[in-house]
């Protein structure tokens, strides 16, 4: 079992969508806003001390597109897109601390993935769902351009196209049927093919969040999710590496024998800005309870091993990931940070 240790940075919380189950992105008037550089440098440097590896950007999709207050805010900085913020925090991270980045942006393009790649050993973007009725009136993607599955597929063919690591999954439980979500780990085992680039598939249960228009709605339960995440390793086959969170589950070991090999992003200092009301275990609880269930806990970088190579690594990065690397290609984390 794996995990990657990292600091959760919300790079900005205004987006250009409203998905009914999502308590992340808020308006202008509601508190949505960008962090400033030295906001996202304190966070990664502090995680640089805690032994993290990964600063994960996660963010709203494309917010200047409907919110005048982002489009200022890029504009002071002479940017015209939040990819750009983006690309620039990323940089920002990399020359001030030993973090990777591993940039969640929503979708992007293959001017976005050669732009993000120098500073990005690999990227991420939920498919959800591969099914366009959760776009119908009603159902919870209704209205939100970047949640067309057909945009988030090319997003994923293009990073096969700009050889970018990519993390990607599904959402259970937000109004999909039994049979959308097959066609959805089916659609995500054809485009790894496809591709080559998906490096790791989340899958991920609902939480009905206070708040949200789908807060009575029902969530999986884990002996129901626990059956959706041993399908998904068996369409999905023996060498894909196959996540859940662990924070979104009381009891998550259920999840070890249905067949996981990675817990995801654990962070020692950040909440998950996405699931604020559940706390990640303390990564010593983490590691008592996979290793009572039988397993060995062993940190990686956000990039997987099978992709450190300088066909999948930008040039400007490849020294610095394969020298963060012990020689199965997972994360070397000093023995003084409490990591182990
Ligand atoms: S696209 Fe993402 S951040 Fe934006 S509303 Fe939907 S879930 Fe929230």
């Amino acid at each position: 079992m794996t995990y990657s240790r990292k600091v959760f940075i919300p790079l900005t919380t205004l987006c250009r969508d409203r998905c009914t189950y999502c308590t992340f992105a808020k308006s202008p008037g509601a508190g949505g806003m960008y962090l400033e550089p030295d906001e996202v440098l304190a966070i990664a440097k502090a995680g640089d001390e805690a032994g993290c590896t990964e600063a994960l950007f996660t963010l709203g999709d494309r917010p200047e597109e409907r919110w005048p207050q982002a489009a200022s805010f890029l504009a002071a900085r002479g940017l015209d897109s939040t990819i750009g913020y983006v690309a620039e925090m990323s940089a920002l991270v990399r020359s001030e601390t030993s973090l990777f980045p591993h940039a969640n942006p929503g979708l992007l393009d293959d001017d976005d993935m050669r732009l993000l790649r120098p500073t990005n050993p690999s990227m991420g973007m939920m498919l959800e769902n591969i099914s366009p009725r959760l776009m119908e009136p009603g159902m919870p993607h209704h209205g939100t351009l970047s949640k067309d599955p057909s945009r988030r597929v090319a997003t994923i063919e293009a990073a096969g196209r700009a050889r970018v690591p990519f993390t990607t999954g599904i959402l259970v439980g937000i109004g999909e049927r039994r049979d959308e979500l097959v066609d959805s780990l089916f659609a995500l085992r054809d485009l790894g093919r496809a591709t080559g680039a998906i490096q790791e598939i989340i899958i991920q249960n609902f939480r009905a969040k206070a708040d949200t228009p789908m807060r009575h709605s029902a969530e999986p339960v884990p002996r129901w999710f626990a059956r959706v995440v041993a399908l998904a390793r068996w369409i999905l086959g023996p060498e894909a590496n196959v996540q859940v969170p662990p924070n979104l589950t009381e009891q998550f070991e259920i999840y070890l024998d249905a067949g996981i090999n990675d817990w995801g992003g654990v962070s020692p200092l950040t909440i998950d800005w996405v699931n604020p009301e559940a706390p990640w275990p303390h990564l010593d609880e983490l590691r008592s309870r996979t290793e009572a269930a039988g397993f060995t806990l062993r940190p990686r970088l956000p990039v997987y091993p099978e992709y450190i190579d300088e066909d999948w690594i930008h040039a400007a990065l490849y020294a610095d990931v394969v020298a963060a690397a012990d020689k199965d290609g997972l994360a070397l984390i000093p023995e003084t940070s409490g990591a182990r």
